[in-house]
């Protein structure tokens, strides 16, 4: 049964270190999502979450994932992000479970055989890692926040179905399922001044995500009764 009053939970969390425009911009990014997820609600939105039971899996997941020269392993990030957020309220592979987390932090990530990495995102399990590190210098207050708003829409997009994993995929390096479409924000961008580029071009448009990431969108909705 379909209930379009359904809401669907968005657990973010901003590590401290993160500035406030900064933040400000990642607040932007998961409204520009929301255009395509109305049901889509920030449950959840903490500057630091050491002091729970969640919060020590998290902080344990930071500690483990934590290189010598201070950058953090995506992947197992995105492990601690899905240990510490099961049971949550929308989470977990069950009917009608869209729920979803996102982390930001102002360390870079670090991805075996990636040169650069802004976002990792964990697709089933719905968990997200994004750097702002990369952001933070640009000397063009309005180039930054829209990279971050690209990256965060980009990465939201991956959460909730875009490009559905039966679309054929093609991708400069072979990090997930990226959109072909050049005009579409789940295109895959290897470095920040192609991601600039994309973001200019995307914002220009009235849409951000092509017909057919739209479409996944829909059904990945429709598939766990959301409309
Ligand atoms: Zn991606
Ligand atoms: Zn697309």
């Amino acid at each position: 049964m379909r209930d379009p009053a359904k809401k669907i939970p968005l657990y973010l969390f901003t590590d401290s270190t993160v500035p406030d425009d900064l933040r400000g911009w990642v607040a932007e990014g998961v409204r520009d999502f929301s255009r395509y997820v109305p049901g889509l609600t920030l449950v959840r939105k903490e500057t630091e979450f050491w002091n729970d039971d969640i919060g020590k899996v998290f902080e344990n997941g930071v500690r483990r994932s934590l290189t010598e020269d201070g950058k953090l392993l995506a992947k197992e990030m995105l492990t601690a992000l899905d240990e510490g957020s099961k049971g949550w309220k929308g989470m977990g592979q069950g009917a009608g479970a869209a729920g979803a987390v996102i982390y930001i932090t102002m360390k870079d990530l670090t991805v075996p055989k990636m040169t650069i990495c802004f976002g990792l995102t964990r697709v089933k399990a719905r968990v997200s890692v994004n750097s702002m590190s990369r952001f933070a210098n640009m000397k063009d207050m309005r180039s930054a926040a829209l990279c971050v708003r690209r990256t965060v829409v980009h990465e939201l997009g991956h959460m909730f179905g875009a490009p559905a994993p039966n679309r054929v995929i093609a991708a400069v390096e072979d990090f997930g399922k990226h959109c072909t479409d050049p005009d579409c924000v789940m295109c895959q961008t290897p470095n920040l001044d192609r991601l600039l580029e994309a973001a200019q071009r995307e914002y220009r448009n009235d849409e951000l995500f092509c017909s057919r990431c739209r479409r996944d969108i829909r059904r990945f909705l429709r598939d766990r009764g959301y409309r």
